[in-house]
């Protein structure tokens, strides 16, 4: 909680360094699906790396691509019930490199889906809810896609699953 506090406070005031290069995301998805794949074993989620092949993208910051894509495939596997299914897909079209985190899990009602990604929101805030964290996670990965230029957007349906898409754009 205090490291994406102090991650939050850094982007906000500008102060978060990037250290531009190119990163090869067909490998970055091993090493991420690598480090949520004890919890998704415990609850049996099946994870699935779909990028076949190296998917390199110019100008993107490897640290920051990581933290952003280990948010994503957390809540993925966090908000998915057993025997569900977890992937990563990319492509490499004229706008930049897309990738995508889907999930079969339960999903996020359209009337929340605005406020969601606002820093500390979060569906059930409740002192009782299930699930961990502080509700920083996908605004810092927001924030971290907005400083490369790039965007993220959520695809929900209640009860079927979500797909959140980050575009790592091209440099001009
Ligand atoms: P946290 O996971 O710490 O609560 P996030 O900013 O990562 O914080 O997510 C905020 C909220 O968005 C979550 O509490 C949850 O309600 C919702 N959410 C995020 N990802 C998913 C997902 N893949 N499926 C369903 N709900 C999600």
């Amino acid at each position: 909680l205090v490291n994406s506090i102090l991650d939050m406070a850094r982007i906000e005031a500008g102060r978060y360094e990037l250290q531009f290069g190119d990163v090869d995301f067909a490998k970055l998805a091993n090493t991420c699906l690598a480090m949520v794949k004890p919890a998704a074993a415990n609850k049996g989620v099946r994870l699935e790396n779909l990028i076949s092949k190296p998917l390199v993208a110019p100008h993107v910051d490897e640290s920051a691509a990581k933290q952003i894509l280990l948010n994503l495939l957390s809540n993925a596997v966090k908000f998915t019930t057993p025997d569900g299914v977890v992937s990563i897909r990319g492509s490499n079209g004229e706008g930049g490199v897309d990738i995508a985190i889907s999930d079969t899990g339960i999903g996020i009602r359209p009337e929340d889906l605005p406020r969601i990604g606002q820093p500390f929101q979060q569906i059930d805030a409740s002192f009782t809810r299930q699930h961990g964290g502080a509700g920083l996670g996908l605004s810092i990965s927001r924030k971290l896609v907005e400083l490369h230029g790039g965007t993220l957007t959520i695809e929900s349906e209640l009860g079927v699953g979500t797909t959140v898409t980050v575009r790592f754009p091209s440099p001009q």
